[in-house]
C-alpha cells in the first residue's frame, strides 16, 4: 500500500501501523493518528466528515484523551482504521482537506494518550525473574514456588505515569547499606530502568466479573513501550513482605503512540512452553505472544548513545491474555485506560537483559559506553531511550521512542 503522505523508509509509522496518540494543537490536547512524519488530526478530520459513514459519535475526538473513543468499542476501532487506511491511500475527503487536517509529527508536543485509572505491573519474563531471584536471594531457589503457576504482579501507581520526554528527579529514600545496622536516608545510588511494554484496557468489566481467557484479547486496545524506573537500593530494603513501593512509584515513562492490537496481528508468535501445565483457567489456544524487537540506549549528557540492551517481547513466559484473565479471576474489575505492564523483558543472553541490575549483575560488572566511560547504574543527566518495532515480509510497524532523563 502506498500513501499520498511521504513515509520515510524504515519509518515506525508506516501505513500498516496507524497508532493513536494525543498531541497539542492550538494549546489543546487533540487525538491523532501517526503516519510517516505527519499526524492526522482526528478531531478536524471528524468535523469535515471523514468518518461520516461509520455509526459512532465522532465528537469523541473533541476529548483531551482517547478514553471516549476507546469506549466506542472494537468494531468502531476497526472501522476507523479501515477508513483511515483508505483515505490515506487514495485521494478522497482527507486528501481534499489535508491542509487543515495534517500536522507535522516531528516536533509535535505529545501528552498522555489515555487517562490511566489504574496501573498493574506483572513480572512475567522467566529470565528476568530468575536473574533477580539469584541476586536478591542468592541462597534459595531463584523462582519462588508460585512463579510458574500464576503471573505474579502488584498494583502500581497510576498518578506518576508520564509521557516520553518528561525528566524525572532521582528519588530519595531509605536504604540499608551493606553490613550496616540501621538504614540511611538520601538519593538513590542504584537508579535503574526496566524495559517493559504495557497494554491498555479497551473494554471495562463490572465488579465481580471475571474475563475468561478466550475473551481476554477483546479487552485490549493496544500497547505502548513502558519504562518502569526502579531505585534498586530503595527496593531491596522495602520490598519484603508486600513488594515494591517507593522504589518504583516515583515515575514510569510511556511512549506516546498506542499501537493497536489490529496492527500487531501479523506479528503474533508462539510462546515459551509453560511447565508444569497451568491451571485450566489459564490454559489457552493459538499464538498469544508477539514478536516485537526491543532496544535500550543510554546517552550521557551531550554525548552519543550506546545501545545497552537488545531484547524481544516474545521472551515473555506469561502472555497478556493470561495476565488479564488472572487479574480478574477473583472479580476485580478493570476500566478503559487501565495500564498493565509486562514486567522487565529479558532474554537468555547477557546483552538482552532488560535492566541495568542484570546487565551489571548487581553492580559487579561494568557496562562500557561508546565514549569509553562505564556505568553500573544510571548517573544524573543520563537519558534512556527505548525503541520497539516489528518487521516481517518487508513491512515494518513501530512504537517510536520512550525517552526519559534522570536529573539530580
Ligand atoms: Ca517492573
Amino acid at each position: 500500500m502506498n500513501s499520498w503522505i511521504n513515509v520515510p523508509q524504515n519509518s515506525d509509522f508506516s501505513i500498516y501501523n496507524l497508532p493513536y496518540g494525543v498531541f497539542i494543537r492550538d494549546e489543546k490536547p487533540t487525538p491523532g493518528v501517526a503516519i510517516g512524519d505527519s499526524i492526522v488530526d482526528l478531531n478536524t478530520a471528524a468535523k469535515v466528515g471523514v468518518f461520516s459513514e461509520i455509526h459512532f459519535d465522532d465528537s469523541v475526538f473533541e476529548s483531551d484523551t482517547l478514553n471516549d473513543f476507546i469506549a466506542c468499542g472494537k468494531e468502531t476501532w476497526s472501522s476507523v482504521r479501515k477508513v483511515l487506511t483508505r483515505e490515506l491511500t487514495s485521494e478522497n475527503k482527507l486528501y481534499e482537506f489535508r491542509e487543515k487536517i495534517m500536522v507535522d509529527r516531528v516536533g509535535a508536543q505529545m501528552v498522555l494518550p489515555v487517562k490511566v485509572g489504574d496501573y498493574t505491573d506483572f513480572y512475567s519474563s522467566i529470565e528476568h525473574a530468575t536473574n533477580v531471584g539469584k541476586m536478591f536471594r542468592p541462597n534459595g531457589d531463584p523462582l519462588l514456588p508460585n512463579w510458574r503457576h500464576l503471573p505474579v504482579g502488584y498494583h502500581g501507581r497510576a498518578s506518576s505515569i508520564v509521557i516520553s520526554g518528561t525528566p524525572l528527579k532521582r528519588p530519595q529514600g531509605q536504604t540499608m547499606p551493606p553490613n550496616a545496622d540501621k538504614p540511611v536516608f538520601g538519593p538513590s545510588k542504584r537508579m535503574d530502568i526496566e524495559l517493559e511494554m504495557a497494554f491498555i484496557i479497551g473494554k471495562s468489566t463490572k465488579l465481580g466479573e471475571a474475563i475468561p481467557i478466550e475473551e481476554a484479547e477483546d479487552h485490549i486496545f493496544g500497547k505502548v513501550i513502558f519504562n518502569d524506573w526502579s531505585a534498586r537500593d530503595l527496593q531491596k530494603w522495602e520490598y519484603v513482605p508486600l513488594g515494591p513501593f517507593l522504589g518504583k512509584n516515583f515515575g514510569s515513562t510511556i511512549s506516546p503512540w498506542i499501537v493497536t492490537m489490529e496492527a500487531l496481528e501479523p506479528y503474533r508468535c508462539e510462546s515459551i512452553k509453560q511447565e508444569p501445565e497451568v491451571l485450566p483457567y489459564l490454559q489457552y489456544s493459538g499464538n498469544k505472544n508477539y514478536d516485537i524487537n526491543l532496544e535500550v540506549g543510554l546517552t550521557p549528557e551531550n554525548d552519543e548513545e550506546t545501545t545497552i540492551c537488545e531484547s524481544n517481547f516474545k521472551y515473555m513466559y506469561w502472555n497478556m491474555a493470561q495476565q488479564l484473565t488472572h487479574h480478574t479471576v477473583n472479580g476485580c474489575n478493570v476500566n478503559i485506560g487501565d495500564m498493565m505492564a509486562s514486567g522487565t523483558i529479558s532474554g537468555k543472553e547477557k546483552g538482552s537483559y532488560g535492566s541495568m541490575l542484570e546487565l551489571s549483575w548487581s553492580g559487579k560488572e561494568e557496562i562500557t559506553l561508546k565514549n569509553g566511560k562505564t556505568r553500573t547504574f544510571i548517573e544524573d543527566n543520563d537519558t534512556i531511550t527505548i525503541r520497539a518495532y516489528c518487521e516481517k515480509d518487508g513491512k515494518r510497524i513501530g512504537f517510536g521512542e520512550c525517552v526519559g532523563k534522570i536529573i539530580a
